[in-house]
C-alpha cells in the first residue's frame, strides 16, 4: 500500500471523509500530501472536519490566518465589500486602495506599496524591481543583474523562484533557468554575502527566519549585519517576510527584533486574514517608484475586495496586539515545550509564535508524529523531514496552549 492508500484506509469506509479523500485523490494533481482530515468549518483557532470532530489548528494555512479563521471584523468587511464592488482592475482607482497602501506603507515605515496576489508574486515583483532599479538606477547592464539568495530558501513556486531553489525535487524537472541570474550562499553567513557581491549585484533576497526549511533562526545580529553589508555594497536589502510578517514572530515584522528595515519588504498570507490571496511589495521610491505604467501588473492585485480585508486584518492585527500575544504567548509555548523533556525531542527551537520541534533522526520523521496529533484533535505539519511546525493563529489563549500540551505530551511522551 502506498501513503496516499493508507491515509484513505485511515478514514472510515464509507464516511464523508473517506468520499471526499478519494474524489480529491481522484480529481486533483497529487501536488501536496495532506493528513487524511478534511475540513468543513472554521472559528478562531478551531476547525471542525465533515464528520463534526474538532482540532486545535496549529499550522494557520502556513501563517495565513494570524488573526484566526473567520475573524467577524475581516468577515465583514468582506461581506459588505461583497455587496459594493469587487473588481474593476487598476485601470481606475477606487476608493479604499490608496488608503490601504497609506496604511501598509505607514505601518511597516516605507514610502510605496506595490499589491499583487500570492506570496510568490510579490517575491517576483521584488525581484523584477531590484532588477529594474539595477538596470535603471544603478547602471548595472541589461539581463546582467543578479540577486543573492540562501541555500534552503523557500520564497514559493513560480519558474523563476524554483530555479534558485536548492531543495533539487522543487527545481530540478522544471527548468530550464537562467544561469548565474542567483548566486547562492549559506543562510545566516555574512561574510560569504560580502563575497558574494560583484559589480551585477542588484539585491540579496532573504528570510528574516527560514520557515519552510524548518524554522531556521539565525544568529542575533545577523540581519543587521547583512544590512550594513547591503547599505555599503549599493545592494537591495529584500526580506521575504511572506510567512514571519504581521505580528508571527512576536514583533510587526520579524527584522523589527534587530531595528532593521529592509529597501524591499514583502509581505503575503496574513494581509488577507485567510480570505484571498493578497500580497505587497514595499519600499521606497527609489525603487517602487521606478516603475512605469505598462511595466508590471495584475488584474486582480490591489482589488477593492482585496483592499477591503487587507485593511480588515490590518486593523485586527493592530487593535488585538497580535505581535505582542505572540511575543507573549509564544514564549509560554516554546518553554513549555522544552519542560516536556521528550525522549524523541532533540531540540525546540523558534520565535514568537513559529515553533519547530525537532524529532531526533533515531525516532524517524516527524510524519507520523502528526498523524497522532490528529488524533488527539491538533493539526499540526511537518516540515523538511524531521520538524513538527506549530505555528497557531495568534490569537490563541494560554488555556489553548494548555490543551494542546496535554495532547503533545501524550504524543511526545
Ligand atoms: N515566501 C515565503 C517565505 C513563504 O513561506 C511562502 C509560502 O509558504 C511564499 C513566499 C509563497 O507564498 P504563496 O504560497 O502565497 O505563493
Amino acid at each position: 500500500m502506498d501513503s496516499r492508500t493508507q491515509d484513505l484506509a485511515k478514514a472510515q469506509p464509507g464516511s464523508a471523509s473517506a468520499t471526499s479523500i478519494e474524489r480529491a485523490e481522484r480529481y486533483s494533481a497529487h501536488n501536496y500530501h495532506p493528513l487524511p482530515v478534511v475540513l468543513a468549518r472554521g472559528e478562531g483557532v478551531w476547525v471542525w472536519d465533515v464528520d463534526g470532530k474538532r482540532y486545535l489548528d496549529m499550522l494557520s494555512s502556513y501563517s495565513a490566518l494570524n488573526q484566526g479563521h473567520r475573524h467577524p471584523r475581516i468577515i465583514q468587511a468582506l461581506k459588505e465589500q461583497a455587496d459594493r464592488l469587487t473588481l474593476v482592475s487598476r485601470a481606475f482607482y477606487t476608493d479604499l486602495f490608496g488608503l490601504f497602501c497609506e496604511r501598509l506603507c505607514t505601518l511597516a515605515g516605507q514610502e510605496m506599496a506595490l499589491l499583487m496576489n500570492s506570496g510568490a508574486e510579490a517575491v517576483e515583483t521584488a525581484i523584477k524591481t531590484a532588477r529594474m532599479w539595477g538596470v535603471r538606477a544603478r547602471g548595472v547592464p541589461r539581463d546582467r543583474a543578479q540577486i543573492v539568495v540562501c541555500e534552503n530558501n523557500f520564497h514559493g513556486r513560480t519558474t523563476t523562484i524554483v530555479g534558485f531553489s536548492s531543495e533539487p525535487q522543487y527545481r530540478d524537472d522544471f527548468g530550464p533557468y537562467a544561469p548565474g541570474a542567483f548566486p547562492m550562499i549559506p543562510y545566516d553567513d555574512v561574510a560569504a554575502l560580502e563575497r558574494a557581491i560583484t559589480p551585477h549585484t542588484v539585491g540579496f533576497l532573504v528570510e528574516p527566519i527560514q520557515g519552510e526549511a524548518g524554522i531556521l533562526v539565525p544568529s542575533p545580529g545577523y540581519l543587521r549585519a547583512a544590512a550594513e553589508v547591503c547599505r555599503r555594497r549599493n545592494v537591495l536589502l529584500m526580506f521575504d517576510e511572506v510567512q514571519t510578517g504581521l505580528g508571527r514572530t512576536g514583533k510587526m515584522f520579524c527584522c523589527d527584533h534587530e531595528g532593521v528595515k529592509p529597501d524591499l519588504l514583502i509581505l503575503g498570507k496574513a494581509l488577507s486574514g485567510g480570505t484571498l490571496p493578497v500580497s505587497a511589495v514595499l519600499g521606497s521610491r527609489q525603487t517602487l517608484g521606478l516603475y512605469q505604467p505598462g511595466d508590471h501588473g495584475s488584474t486582480f492585485g490591489g482589488s477593492p475586495l482585496a483592499c477591503a480585508v487587507g485593511l480588515a486584518s490590518l486593523e485586527v492585527i493592530v487593535e488585538e496586539r497580535l505581535p505582542e500575544r505572540a511575543a507573549d504567548t509564544g514564549a509560554y509555548f516554546m518553554e513549555r515545550l522544552r519542560a516536556l523533556r521528550s525522549p524523541r525531542v532533540d531540540h525546540v527551537r523558534g520565535r514568537g509564535l513559529l515553533i519547530g520541534v525537532c524529532i531526533k533522526d533515531a525516532c524517524g520523521p516527524a510524519r507520523p508524529f502528526c498523524e497522532a496529533l490528529q488524533a488527539e484533535g491538533i493539526l499540526a505539519k511537518e516540515t523538511h523531514g524531521q520538524v513538527i511546525r506549530f505555528a497557531p493563529p495568534l490569537v490563541i489563549s494560554r488555556s489553548e496552549v494548555d490543551w494542546a500540551l496535554e495532547r503533545i505530551a501524550r504524543v511526545l511522551g
